[in-house]
């Protein structure tokens, strides 16, 4: 069906809709109770959950939080989560004789289960950011809003349902299209008129990198959600490089 808007916003989700670190790190935890019997208790310690937070950065796709969890566990330092994450996830793999989609199972469990026991608890360790789902709304009126994430599209669609905010079937892609971001906006776009104009706001500075390396993209719009997960570096790479503009929440889906 032919777009009825001139514009395509396309939107990360966590990071920049929603802040749902809190909420990983804990369904992360419970995930590896599979693989880890010695994480005895329900929750993770305080202390994990706010290291989490603090390496949250490097995280692209969520079960690889649960390999996160056990390198906190390990004591790892910020090195090992920037330089070596995917090293790590390999590690894992190979010491517990699991394969990646088992880890991707036992994490959309972990949130199903919490999902299905508490919704309200479920829906209450997540923080939209100050201001996005108004704005999702709006513009939603004047424009063509996708969103794009790494998440399992029925936790993204119940958080912002949640919020009113509802999304068509091919208006959301999740993670189990199998497909990189670059490939459902090169998808996006081929389905759309040549008139169309793309936006994309992403908090990962390496997908906006991914973005920028393919001609295709090349008139795709590019923003940096400055209130995300992005590092001080992330930042100063995405105020450095001229086809990214770079928005604070204030600026956020404000278009000159
Ligand atoms: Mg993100």
């Amino acid at each position: 069906m032919a777009p009825k808007h001139a514009d395509c916003i396309a939107l990360d989700f966590d990071g920049v809709l929603c802040d749902s670190a809190r909420e990983t790190a804990v369904s992360a935890w419970r995930a590896g109770r599979q693989l880890w019997p010695e994480w005895s208790t329900e929750t993770p310690p305080a202390a994990a959950v706010a290291r989490f937070l603090e390496v949250r950065p490097w995280l692209e796709t969520g079960y690889q939080a649960i390999v996160m969890m056990r390198m906190i566990a390990d004591g790892a330092p910020d090195s090992a989560f920037a330089e070596d994450l995917e090293g790590h996830c390999q590690r894992v793999l190979a010491a517990t004789g699991r394969q990646r989609q088992d880890l991707v199972r036992f994490f959309g469990q972990a949130r199903d289960e919490w999902l299905r026991r508490d919704e309200a608890g479920w829906l209450a360790a997540h923080e939209f950011y100050p201001g996005v789902v108004e704005a999702v709304r709006s513009a939603q009126e004047r424009a063509e809003v996708t969103v794009i994430t790494t998440k399992q599209e029925r936790f993204a669609r119940a958080l912002l349902e949640s919020r009113g905010v509802r999304l068509a079937e091919d208006r959301l892609y999740g993670l189990e299209r199998g497909r990189s971001k670059t490939a459902i906006l090169g998808d996006l776009m081929a389905h759309s008129g040549p008139s169309i104009r793309f936006h994309f706001v992403e908090d990962r500075a390496e997908t906006l990198r991914q973005v920028l390396a393919v001609p295709a993209l090349a008139d795709v719009r590019l923003y940096y959600a400055a209130w995300g997960y992005g590092t001080p570096a992330d930042l100063a790479w995405a105020r450095a490089e001229p086809r990214v503009r770079v928005w604070s929440l204030d600026d956020f889906l404000v278009f000159d």
